[in-house]
């Protein structure tokens, strides 16, 4: 086995990188974090430092640095319909066209995402959690409602039905005025 020279293939590459130079080499950024955080996930993940395996390919496209990435992990999530935590695998595909400046935006073609980053020191661990926060589901579920955690039927009675105080009865049904009742007998006269 034969590895081809590129420093960018290392075991531990750097994660801030020269896209243009790796793009124009067609060179490709392999990579696993292990203990890497990924400040953003902490709002929606259990954890915020989950391994995540990295592939981008870099490539020149219309004279612009473009990545095409794959990324493999497990976040840990809390189901929102039984409220434990899940472990929710993420497999995703990405396609980037990196732009310096949003004066770019309307050059990438629309099968590429656009990322706004130092091209010349792009920064990684953003773009990875970047890509990861949109593939996580807006609502976190179990896929099989069979694998939530069955909640005991007893503690769904949290709330104890004689907390809701019923509206004082205020119709006194025995005194019902009828103001006109006497008006049959006042026209006899
Ligand atoms: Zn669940």
């Amino acid at each position: 086995m034969s590895r081809p020279p590129a420093e960018s293939t290392a075991p531990t590459p750097s994660t801030v990188v020269d896209a243009e130079v790796l793009a124009h080499g067609r060179l490709t950024w392999e990579g696993e974090f292990n203990d890497t955080r990924f400040a953003r996930l902490k709002d929606v993940a259990l954890s915020d430092s989950p391994q995540v395996a990295v592939k981008l390919a870099f490539a020149i496209l219309d004279h612009r640095p473009v990545v095409e990435g794959t990324l493999n992990t497990e976040v840990e999530l809390v189901c929102q319909r039984c409220m434990a935590a899940m472990r929710h695998p993420v497999s995703e595909q990405f396609a980037l066209m990196l732009i310096g400046s949003e004066d770019d935006l309307d050059q990438v073609p629309e099968s590429y995402e656009p990322w706004l980053s130092n091209v010349q020191r792009l920064n990684i661990v953003d773009l990875i959690e970047e890509q990861l926060l949109l593939a996580l589901p807006l609502i976190a579920k179990h896929v099989d409602q069979q694998d939530c955690v069955q909640i005991a039927p007893g503690l769904l009675l949290d709330t104890p039905e004689n907390s809701v105080v019923a509206p004082q009865e205020t119709n006194q049904v025995g005194s019902v005025q009828r103001p006109f009742g006497n008006l049959r007998e006042l026209l006899r006269k």
